[in-house]
């Protein structure tokens, strides 16, 4: 049993008995224990355990996750740097979320008194990241269709560094 049980951690639950909710929660707790389990506790939460009852028809999954809780930073910048951070650590595990966009209310990004995690992989895929050179403001390359990066990096970076897409360019010859 792992230790956050025995510190009387609280925990979240989530739970289906539908098929189709059933299938995405087994594929999460299946990313949870492979592309994930070295992620967890710092990118995303702590997988407690899965929990199957093939007796309940169909049947019933839960999965017992580490419960967060805290505030996101004060500074919009800073909490956007961090999310950044977290995306690019998930992508280098090997997967991609598949929710983050639009990025109204940073849903999947979860604040807790021990950083920030990156939440629900129940439509995340196993994902062969390009990667995404960093975007500044004016840089000609997220004009550039087609450019051979990583899409979710790329649109969620230029979500987060809310630049002006609506404008051309600067080109400058060098
Ligand atoms: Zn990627």
């Amino acid at each position: 049993m792992r230790d956050i049980l025995l510190q009387g951690t609280d925990v979240f639950i989530k739970w289906g008995s539908d098929n189709d909710r059933v299938k995405k929660l087994l594929h999460e707790a299946s990313l949870y224990a492979n592309e994930l389990v070295e992620l967890q506790g710092t990118v995303v939460p702590r997988l407690v355990g899965t929990f199957t009852d093939r007796k309940v028809n169909p049947k019933f999954v839960c999965l017992v996750l580490e419960h967060l809780s805290g505030i996101m930073p004060d500074d919009v910048f800073e909490a956007n740097r961090q999310m950044m951070v977290l995306i690019g650590k998930l992508h280098n595990a090997g997967v991609r979320h598949k929710q983050m966009l639009p990025l109204d209310e940073y849903e999947h990004f979860i604040p807790s008194e021990k950083g920030m995690r990156i939440v629900d992989f129940t439509l995340a895929e196993k994902h062969e990241c390009r990667g995404c050179p960093p975007l500044m403001p004016n840089d000609p390359l997220k004009f550039a269709i087609g450019y051979d990066c990583c899409y979710e990096l790329y649109t969620l970076e230029t979500e987060l560094a809310r630049l002006d897409l609506s404008q051309p360019p600067e080109l400058t010859p060098s």
